[in-house]
């Protein structure tokens, strides 16, 4: 969108980032200036980035940027919100129709990497392991190879031998280092069908992966097998039978070690030919039943619903993106009201907060639901993505594009301390480098440095270890 408006000025702005032109933002005294030796040496980075680079991540977020917003937005060739050395050296030259992806398919197959894909953030945090991650899946090969977009995609392509089990401990222990860096005690993995063997294997290789690191990693379980149910069985078809098969299911996961259930899906949209529509009303009877259940364990019942109160037109990009989305939107609101107020004993933690793909996502409509409901929590998620490619904004995200928390947000989050938690939502692979697709642990855990320090313990990790019941650091 900048694009036009901008255009002269940016080679002339490239000749000054490259030559290291100094601007009024000065690299902060004492942080690193890179922790990214092996990536990229200091020499090859542009000069820019050895002053601004302020989180020593390899790339230029637009906060650490020290030129004008329209050229920051003008050299962010794939709108990803930070600026690569790489896209600096190419200055703003918009790559075509090649798409973010295969642009790193090209630089890993030229041997380069690009510093910000693959090269860790600095630890800026200290202290002792302390924060809970709600939503975090475990992927046996990295999503951006499941969808075809990288190199990797055609030697490993979907008909290869592989060792889901191995892969899957790969990727535990990615997770775990990743984890460490953000100070998080704990995260919970949740199950969602992905084995090619189908829904068993999938929870048996979580669950399996997840044992390996007690106290760090736990499961929810639930979202293959009770799943399966949920999806395949209409209302009228739930007898007492049926109830009786999936309250035996959900009892044998809770037997089994999982600390709730999920990831339970209500309303899941297709943004992608390899994805599902899902629809499942969330007063659904066996909803209500897993509700039932929850409260009668004491376990907590992870959600992915998108936000929609009232019936609308399928928005047009969603319906470009995939045809398998319906023409309409149906409404969850009222179903959600209707599960909440059937057990008030059944906590229910809605799950991406902050990803909004209806445009209802508001914080008024989590503000009206909080306060009506008191077993209802929230888990905020930030994508690293705030923009899409031709640069529309997307609504209700919790921060704006320099990674601030918006105000209303952050007035809901301080009046709703005890209710609200994070959870990341990103697919941990077991490759080195992090998947581009849906990416979104570092910038789920960048808003808590935002908020003040008790604020900060709750949302981070006492909410979730008290909704979870997990044990203390
Ligand atoms: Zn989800
Ligand atoms: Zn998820």
């Amino acid at each position: 969108m900048a694009m036009c408006k901008s255009a002269p000025v940016v080679p002339l702005l490239r000749h000054l980032l490259l030559a290291g032109a100094a601007f009024a933002v000065v690299y902060a005294p004492g942080a690193p200036i890179s922790t990214l030796g092996i990536e990229a040496s200091a020499q090859n980075m542009p000069p820019v980035f050895q002053r601004n680079d302020r989180d020593g991540d390899g790339r230029l977020s637009k906060r650490e940027f020290p030129g004008p917003p329209q050229v920051f937005d003008r050299l962010d060739a794939d709108n990803s919100g930070y600026l690569t050395p790489q896209e600096v050296r190419r200055g703003g030259r918009r790559g075509g129709s090649r798409t973010d992806a295969q642009g790193q398919s090209g630089r890993q197959q030229g041997g380069q990497r690009s510093a910000g894909d693959t090269a860790l953030p600095a630890t800026t945090r200290k202290g002792p392991l302390r924060f809970v991650d709600t939503h975090i899946h475990l992927h046996q090969l990295g999503l951006d190879k499941t969808h075809g977009n990288q190199g990797g995609g055609r030697e490993q392509g979907r008909r290869e031998p592989m060792d889901e089990a191995a892969n899957l401990a790969a990727a535990a222990r990615n997770l775990i280092a990743r984890m460490d860096q953000q100070r998080l005690q704990t995260a919970l993995i949740v199950v969602v069908p992905s084995s090619r063997e189908g829904r068993a294997q999938s929870y048996h290789l979580m669950r399996n992966a997840v044992r390996d690191h007690p106290g760090r990693l736990r499961l929810l379980a639930g979202g293959s097998l009770l799943g399966e149910m949920l999806v395949e069985l209409p209302a009228g078809a739930v007898t007492d039978d049926v109830k009786q098969r999936f309250r035996k299911t959900a009892e044998k996961l809770l037997d089994d070690g999982a600390a709730g259930f999920g990831e339970m899906i209500s309303y899941h949209l297709c943004m992608n030919p390899k994805h599902k529509f899902e629809y499942v009303p969330p007063n659904h009877p066996l909803f209500l039943e897993l509700a039932d259940i929850a409260a009668e364990q004491n376990v907590a019942i992870d959600l992915h619903m998108e936000a929609i109160e009232t019936r609308a037109d399928m928005p047009g990009n969603l319906r470009r993106r995939c045809s398998k989305n319906p023409g309409t939107l149906e409404p969850t609101i009222p179903g959600l009201e209707e599960l909440l107020r059937h057990n008030r004993k059944a906590r229910i933690v809605w799950e991406h907060i902050g990803w909004d793909n209806t445009g209802q996502m508001t914080p008024s409509l989590m503000r009206r639901l909080l306060q009506s409901h008191t077993n209802l929590y929230l888990s905020l998620r930030v994508p690293r993505q705030l923009q899409s490619k031709d640069g529309r904004v997307f609504p209700n995200r919790i921060v704006d594009l320099d990674r601030r928390i918006k105000p209303d947000w952050l007035r809901l989050i301080t009046e709703f301390p005890d209710r609200i938690m994070l959870g990341a939502d990103e697919f941990v692979g077991p490759g080195p480098e992090k998947a581009k697709l849906a990416a979104s642990f570092e910038s789920t855990w960048a808003i808590i440095d935002q908020l003040p320090k008790d604020i900060a313990a709750k949302i981070g990790g006492d909410n979730a270890r008290r909704v979870f019941n997990l044990t203390p650091p």
